[in-house]
């Protein structure tokens, strides 16, 4: 072997070998490839710029997991795209003046290219653009499937408006207690507008039910806490006004009725108006008007001091048939239950901080059972051993069998009914930006709006338009844009310019991946039924409650609709955690802490940072940067370009197939033990060859287990224990060979260049990308096994694997019973058996 041949130098064989993987589409899926098919999808990125470390980071760990399926024989598709629609790429029309569609292009060319460097087994072939007419055409079709089916509606609706991106946003895109926009940052403000809405609530039952999936707890529960299902009761109470009709409210405590002693509307609520006594009139509209400035968060906030105003008119408590009062107050919001609740303070927080405000009567009817209720606050506790008191015909019974009873009670009066209420709201889908998909509707004067034919897709986007941000569509103003003709009547009509919300993109594109290229149809059901669905899916948690559900949201509604046939996307997901700066903090520009990948890779190669990365901490948590363990992570892959090449040469060893015959000498007269053999009896390469089995397994279990780092330090002690082996002369030996083997199969899904170039230079068959997964003895596993040489007159001539406690005389007559001993006792009892526990069992053979 040369000198150059030794030197670890990764940049002079990665990119080679990245090219003749490309050249020879190794990673690419077959749709009639007859083995189990295997989804493995990571979350097409938005085409920034430039990929970042975290994209690296979320990549890497899939993609490992990817690799070892593979290997394990299964028909793996992993497709890699871009969300390119969206307002990055306007901004920057409007801040560069260059083209959304040009910059998105060469975002797009250049994170191509870097993808290509991380060495990820992406099937190219399969690549999705959201922002490609050929893909958008079916974004708009599907627009259409929803609106034929009743999901897709336009109307009119308060929304959530983002004065700094000019835009509407959907309820989950804005975030925090201060309700700001989740691109930027900037406090929302209230605005009503016709919009297009996706009917997601029609969906909310079945989205809670996540038995067929296997997600992380965190992200079940913020769905169901985001759908919000509430059971309880509508109840009607009359209103003391000519011509209004009762107001309903919804209440999740019907055994609480007989203590509604006041009724609140929210300030919205549309019998507010006719409700208002004269003389209340003034102080009603000025808390209304107040009221609607102000944002939901702000009037559900815990820590506020509960105002409403009594608007001067009276319901009937349809239970105790007394009269009580009706207030406004901002914490009822229009859109939960019915906008208007029962107030019953001796039972609730809130209701009784404001009764307490307002001096308004607190009528305890629940007590614990044997027990006194507490009368400084609301008794809120809600468990079995509760009973009704004050309650008419209902006292005495317990609050548990009151709820049903109570309701029963009121439906049999038509005074109410059971009903579920529910958090989640229809998904806005209207954005009044260019740079998305066009919707495909256009409004008559005469026939309103209409669904265009499927065969006028796609409505394009023209390219040449105005980008300066005005609130309303840079597609108003795009005089060709703008005509269309009436699908009903042939007339004039004008096309809408809204675009599509970004996440009805991303809500399909792993269908499409089925069939990328697919002209005629959305995607080709047979390629669908055979890919979906997606077996493993990865991304960051931060689209629990926008993407994942949205795109839940979508199949269940097109298996609805009978176009796909199963009821989930996504059969298992796992979320990646978040690089850190080294200053601990998020990294952004703005802090300076940004770490570049195109860097690493130039200095260390591809290998180390993948390494390195997957070495930061568990995959899911991610964690800081700390530049100096890349280093560690270089001299790591170093050691074992060392080890693999020290025996170099050697007969391939078949993984899997433990070569049994490989401990111990041949005994006298059978041709004698050759020297290497020898030596090796008697420097462990039975703990070598357990080191590699026990990796086989570990590691495997790891990488399916998302636990990279934990995995890479059993590659690192498995490099160890080849590196103390190389010490002691055991490189020549067969154990050594299939050790150095087993370390590199195992170590090609995390660094898939190096343990090609190292396969490849043992004459290993190319590509080590294709060859099957290691197999592990169990017994070589077992780790509770513990391993004594015997020897014979104080030579090595067999080794027993015994359990640590196996009794003195028990590996004696183990050691007497070997055949090997036996073919040096030729018949005789030894004269001596020397036995040092956990060390050895020497046996003297009587004298010629
Ligand atoms: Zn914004
Ligand atoms: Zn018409």
């Amino acid at each position: 072997m040369t000198e150059r041949a030794e030197r670890f130098d990764p940049r002079t064989y990665e990119a080679g070998w990245r090219e003749r993987w490309a050249a020879d589409d190794l990673y690419r899926a077959d749709d009639d490839d007859p083995r189990d098919k295997h989804y493995l999808l990571t979350m097409y990125p938005y085409p920034s710029g430039d990929l970042h470390i975290g994209h690296w980071y979320a990549a890497t760990g899939p993609d490992i997991v990817a690799r070892m399926r593979r290997m394990q024989g299964l028909n793996v598709m992993f497709p890699m795209g871009f969300d390119s629609f969206g307002l990055p790429a306007e901004n920057a029309a409007i801040d560069h003046g260059v083209h959304p569609a040009e910059w998105t292009e060469q975002n797009i060319e250049r994170m191509r290219v870097q993808f290509r460097s991380m060495g990820c087994m992406f099937d190219w072939s399969r690549e999705v653009v959201s922002s490609d007419p050929a893909y958008y055409r079916w974004t708009q079709w599907l627009f259409l499937q929803f609106f034929k089916a009743g999901l897709a509606y336009r109307a009119m609706a308060p929304v959530d408006w983002c004065p700094k991106d000019q835009v509407v946003l959907a309820r989950e895109q804005v975030e925090g207690a201060n309700r700001v926009c989740w691109r930027c940052g900037t406090p929302v403000i209230k605005r009503d507008l016709e919009q297009w809405f996706f009917r997601t609530t029609r969906y909310a039952d079945e989205l809670l039910d996540f038995s067929k999936i296997d997600w992380p707890e965190p992200i079940r529960l913020m769905q169901t806490n985001w759908i919000g299902r509430s059971e309880g009761a509508e109840v009607d109470f009359a209103v003391e006004a000519d011509g209004v009709a009762p107001i309903r409210v919804f209440t999740t405590r019907p055994d609480t009725i007989f203590g509604a002693t006041f009724m609140v509307l929210a300030p919205e609520h549309a019998a507010v108006a006719a409700l208002t006594s004269d003389e209340r009139r003034n102080e009603v509209e000025a808390y209304v008007a107040a009221a609607r400035r102000e944002t939901e968060i702000e009037r559900m906030g815990a820590e506020r001091e509960r105002s409403g105003v009594f608007i001067g008119a009276h319901a009937v408590n349809p239970m105790t048939e007394e009269r009580i009062p009706i207030w406004i107050a901002d914490y009822v919001l229009p859109g939960y239950g019915t906008g208007a609740v029962m107030g019953v303070p001796a039972h609730d927080d809130r209701d009784y901080a404001f009764a307490q405000r307002y001096e308004l009567p607190i009528r305890y009817v629940i007590m614990p059972r044997g027990g006194e209720v507490p009368r400084d606050g609301a008794f809120l506790p809600h468990t079995e051993d509760e009973v009704l008191i004050d309650s008419g015909d209902f006292t005495g019974m317990a609050a548990a069998d009151a709820m049903p009873a109570i309701t029963e009670e009121l439906a049999e009066r038509g005074q109410g009914e059971a009903a579920v209420t529910y958090r989640i709201r229809d998904w806005l889908i209207s954005r009044q930006r260019y740079w998305g998909t066009p919707i495909p509707i256009v409004y008559c004067d005469e026939h309103g709006p209409q669904p265009l034919p499927e065969d006028q897709l796609p409505v394009l986007l023209p390219r040449d338009v105005d980008f300066a941000p005005t609130g309303v569509s840079p597609l108003q103003s795009h005089a060709e844009f703008l005509a269309a003709s009436c699908p009903v009547c042939a007339g004039p009509a004008r096309r809408e310019t809204d675009t599509m919300d970004t996440f009805v993109d991303s809500a399909w594109y792993f269908l499409r991946y089925c069939s990328p290229r697919e002209e005629t149809q959305a995607w080709d059901p047979v390629a669908v039924m055979r890919w979906m669905p997606v077996d493993l899916y990865t991304g960051g948690a931060e689209h629990a409650v926008l993407h994942l559900m949205y795109s839940r949201f979508f199949i269940k509604a097109l298996r609805d609709m009978h176009h796909l046939d199963f009821d989930e996307p996504f059969t298992a997901l796992r979320n990646q955690g978040q690089i850190l700066g080294a200053d601990h903090h998020r990294m952004s520009k703005s802090r300076g802490n940004v770490v570049n990948p195109d860097d690493l890779t130039s200095r260390f190669g591809s290998d180390t940072v993948r390494c390195f990365l997957m070495f930061i901490g568990p995959w899911d948590q991610g964690g800081p940067w700390n530049p100096s363990s890349i280093e560690g992570v270089h001299r790591f892959l170093g050691r074992v370009w060392g080890v693999a090449q020290a025996s170099g040469g050697h007969p391939r060893m078949v993984p899997g197939m433990p070569p049994a015959q490989s401990l111990a000498g041949e005994p006298p007269g059978s041709g004698g033990a050759a020297p290497d053999t020898v030596a090796a009896i008697g420097d462990g390469s039975r703990g070598l060859r357990q080191a590699a089995h026990r990796a086989i397994k570990e590691v495997g279990e790891d990488y399916a287990e998302f636990h990279f780092n934990t995995a890479l330090s059993k590659l690192m002690e498995l490099t160890n224990a080849l590196g103390a082996a190389r010490e002691d002369g055991l490189a020549g030996a067969d154990a050594y060979a299939e050790a150095v083997d087993t370390l590199l199969l195992l170590l090609a899904p995390m660094a898939p260049h190096i343990s090609e170039e190292l396969w490849s230079r043992r004459g290993r068959p190319y590509s080590i990308h294709q060859q099957p997964w290691p197999e592990f003895d169990p017994v070589l596993v077992a780790s509770d096994m513990i391993e004594l040489p015997v020897q014979v007159d104080g030579k090595l001539r067999d080794r027993l694997v015994v359990a640590p406690g196996t009794a003195a005389e028990e590996i004696e007559r183990l050691a007497l019973a070997s055949e090997r001993v036996q073919a040096y006792l030729k018949g005789r009892a030894p004269q001596k058996v020397v036995h040092i526990a956990g060390r050895l069992v020497n046996i003297v053979t009587p004298g010629e």
